[in-house]
């Protein structure tokens, strides 16, 4: 397949933001895509090469890219400096750029998707000393042989830049109409996508084998199921609304949720947002064999740190010693853990999603043996507020967060937030009092102590419809002086020399980060704020919404991915909520 005939598709979804002129435009893509490239061409449009959680990474720098724009053009790395400056983006730096050079030279070889995937491949895989000239290599071949929009597009997908704003379920419509006929078959994609994080897969199996064998899909070990969430309640009141009168509670502990599978020896870990995270649990993998009383399984457990000598468990941040390359061994014994079962999702070859929980805990429990490494989450069943209450309390002694509660009768739904569990944390009972967890987008330098450090952050949610991170707040409190050096390790290589395309915000900061890292804040309140633009125009117009006295909980959610962060959608619930217990107490 030509790569011009998805370079024009990108040319034109760029162009718009919506959902329908997008389906419109991915039915049409489709529909010209031959069956055997079906799987790339959807990789491609979420900017990707493969599933997330195969960890698959191009790992090309602006710095790179430039000198391959430089070596296929014979343009000097300055001007093109001083294009990418004006234009704000590379890939529109480099057509502009390659549009002078394709008046002096032909083309040798026709792009296809197929050549610039394989090479796109081959540079990910690419590693070591000599790696930066081969990558260079292989880029400035491809744009040897591109016209300037294939240019465009290739350093997009290369950079990481290609946003089309295209969410999974607009490609998921669209994968209906083109293959089914029918947008509605959406539902039947949807099961198949999120037992098995794979839309590349879920495409090439309706491409090919049609919407019958879609209805089949068969869970497959190794491959994450995407994980059920949870909304969040305030108060023991409001969960009996919603629950009813007989359900489990579980005590929320307050560490990594890690999805094993396991078969044989074998043993796979992935995180909630599904990213492989093996290599920083050796103990998970070496003990969890002899505790699985079965051929195969894939489980849902939360690991949590504990000191070693009263059991007790530690604050989440604790298990962030784990998230390093070399030495995990080391770190492995000076912060060990306990790793406790909540939920089984597949047992001896079959899927246990569409059980109801009471029997997925009974099953958990024969399947689980119980030693000091490995533990059922506590659980009991509840029936009225009071129940609620105590465990409540029990749970917080314990050193976990809350409760989770969870409907006895009811399914296991992937990939889905809803009320058949709800969260209640201590935290939620009081005021605003709640959490949110936030994308760090840009700092400010220190000063005084924290001179050599970002002294201050700017925080972004995460606004859905647009695919973008809007600024609520600057936060410069609750940071101890190992929390700034350990936010500047991670956040320095996430600098950018222009602000990130998806960052809105009229804040200007010192720095612009790559919008990736999420940690977590409390506030006292959420106010109408004239310069950020969380939920903007959502509750005044030409306002947005902001946090007021943020302050950082020493959270670092290296396990969220910046989309799971906090959404304007829930600020604005909590804010209204907020309204609400004011307007309660006769505040206003
Ligand atoms: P939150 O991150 O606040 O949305 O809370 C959901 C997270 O709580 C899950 O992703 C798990 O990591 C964690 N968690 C702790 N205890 C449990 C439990 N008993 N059941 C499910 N999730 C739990």
């Amino acid at each position: 397949m030509e790569f011009s005939v998805l370079a024009d598709s990108f040319n034109k979804m760029e162009s718009t933001r919506k959902r329908l002129e997008l389906t419109q435009l991915l039915v049409e893509l489709f529909e010209k895509t031959p069956n055997e490239v079906i799987s790339k061409i959807v990789y491609l449009i979420q900017g990707k090469l493969r599933p997330d959680f195969e960890g698959i990474e191009l790992g090309v720098a602006e710095k790179l890219a430039i000198k391959a724009i430089s070596k296929s053009s014979g343009i000097s790395i300055k001007k093109i400096e001083e294009e990418y400056r004006k234009e704000g983006d590379l890939g529109y730096a480099a057509s502009k750029i390659l549009e002078q050079k394709t008046q002096t030279t032909f083309l040798v070889e026709d792009i296809t998707v197929e050549r610039v995937y394989e090479t796109l491949f081959k540079i990910s895989k690419l590693g070591g000393s000599r790696s930066q000239d081969m990558k260079i290599k292989y880029i400035s071949s491809l744009l040897n042989d591109a016209n300037p929009l294939e240019a465009r597009y290739i350093l997009k997908i290369l950079l990481g830049s290609l946003r089309l704003g295209i969410a999974e379920n607009t490609v998921m419509d669209a994968l209906a109409i083109a293959f089914s006929g029918n947008k509605d078959n959406r539902k039947i994609l949807e099961y198949a996508y999120n037992v098995s994080s794979d839309l590349g897969k879920v495409a090439e199996i309706i491409a090919t084998k049609g919407l019958e064998r879609i209805k089949k899909f068969e869970v497959v070990l190794f491959n994450p199921i995407r994980p059920m969430l949870a909304d969040r309640v305030k108060s023991e009141e409001e969960a009996i609304g919603k629950m009813g009168t007989n359900f489990a509670a579980e005590y929320k502990l307050d560490g990594e949720r890690v999805q094993i599978h396991v078969e044989g020896g074998k043993v796979v870990l992935f995180s909630r947002s599904l990213e492989n995270i093996s290599n920083y649990y050796p103990d998970i993998i070496e003990k969890i064999p002899k505790a699985i009383q079965a051929d195969n399984a894939i489980l849902e457990a939360e690991a949590v740190a504990i000191n070693e000598n009263t059991g007790d468990f530690l604050p989440f941040q604790e298990l962030m010693h784990r998230r390093r390359k070399y030495k995990i061994e080391k770190a492995v014994t000076k912060y060990p853990i306990t790793v406790n079962f909540f939920d089984i999702l597949y047992c001896n070859g079959k899927i246990c999603l569409e059980l109801n929980y009471k029997d997925r805990r009974e099953k958990l429990e024969k399947i689980v043996r119980e030693d000091d490494f490995v533990k059922y989450i506590p659980m009991t069943i509840v029936k009225n507020e009071n129940e609620i209450k105590d465990f409540l309390e029990n749970s917080i002694n314990a050193g976990s967060e809350g409760l989770m509660l969870k409907m006895l009768d009811k399914p296991y739904q992937a990939g889905s937030r809803g009320s058949n569990w709800l969260k209640l944390k201590r935290e939620y009972q009081n005021e605003l009092g709640d959490s949110l967890d936030l994308v760090v987008i840009g700092g400010f330098f220190g000063k005084g102590r924290r001179t050599g450090s970002y002294g201050t952050l700017l925080l972004a949610t995460y606004d859905e419809d647009e695919d973008t991170f809007t600024s609520i707040c600057k936060v410069g409190t609750g940071f101890s002086d190992e929390d700034l050096d350990q936010l500047y390790q991670i956040l320095n290589p996430k600098v950018t020399i222009k602000k990130n395309p998806r960052i809105n915000s009229e804040m200007e900061a010192d720095v612009w980060f790559e919008p990736e890292l999420v940690i977590e804040v409390v506030a006292s309140e959420i106010t109408i704020s004239p310069i950020h633009q969380a939920a903007k125009d959502k509750i005044r117009k030409d306002a947005g919404l902001a946090l007021r006295f943020p302050k950082f909980t020493g959270k670092i959610r290296l396990e969220k991915a910046a989309e799971d962060a906090s959404t304007n959608e829930e600020v604005i619930t909590l804010y209204k909520g907020q309204k609400k217990v004011a307007h309660d107490r006769n505040l206003i």
